[in-house]
C-alpha cells in the first residue's frame, strides 16, 4: 500500500507547493511548516511533477487564447525547466519525457501563435532568441545529459524551430 503524503492533504498544501517550486530547500521548507524533510521530498519527487504537467496544461490554454504572450512564455519554460531538473533528480525518466513533451508541445503552439500575429500584425517577435530562452534551452540539455533518449528528443524538438 502507498504510504500516505502528510503534504497532499495539509492545509498549507497550495502554500508548500509554491515554496518547492521556488526552489527552497527541503530543510527549510520542512522547518517553516513543522513537517519532516522526507515528507517534503516524498512529495516533490512523486507529486510536484504532475502538478507542474498540470499548470503547463492550464497555461497553454491561456496562451493559446493569447493573452500576455512573451510573459506566459517565460513562465511555461521555466516551469518544464523545473519539471526536467526534478526528473533528473528523482531518476525518473518518464517524467523527464513528459517536460520535454511539454516543451515541444509549447514550441509548437509558438510557433503557431507568433507566426499568426506576425502575419495579422505585422509584429515581430523575438522569443526564440531572448537570452532567458537561451538560457533555458542550455540547461535543458544539461539536465538531460544521463537520459540520452529525451536529450535527443529535446534537441530534435528545439532543432524543428531553428535554435
Ligand atoms: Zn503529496
Amino acid at each position: 500500500m502507498a504510504r500516505k503524503c502528510i503534504i497532499c492533504t495539509h492545509k498549507k498544501k497550495a502554500e508548500i507547493d509554491k515554496d518547492i517550486i521556488a526552489g527552497d530547500s527541503l530543510l527549510i521548507i520542512a522547518r517553516r511548516y513543522n513537517i519532516s524533510k522526507g515528507a517534503v521530498q516524498r512529495h516533490r519527487g512523486n507529486h510536484v511533477p504532475a502538478l507542474l504537467a498540470k499548470a503547463i496544461q492550464d497555461e497553454l490554454t491561456d496562451l493559446a487564447r493569447g493573452s500576455d504572450l512573451l510573459g506566459q512564455t517565460r513562465e511555461l519554460l521555466l516551469q518544464a525547466q523545473t519539471i526536467t531538473t526534478e526528473a533528473q533528480e528523482t531518476g525518473d525518466l518518464r517524467t523527464a519525457l513528459t517536460g520535454i513533451g511539454r516543451v515541444k508541445d509549447l514550441l509548437e503552439l509558438l510557433m503557431k501563435v507568433t507566426g499568426e500575429l506576425t502575419n495579422e500584425n505585422q509584429t515581430q517577435i523575438n522569443i526564440f532568441t531572448g537570452p532567458a530562452f537561451v538560457d533555458m534551452r542550455t540547461r535543458l540539455l544539461i539536465a538531460l545529459e544521463p537520459y540520452p533518449e529525451a536529450r535527443q528528443a529535446a534537441a530534435q524538438a528545439l532543432q524543428e524551430v531553428n535554435l
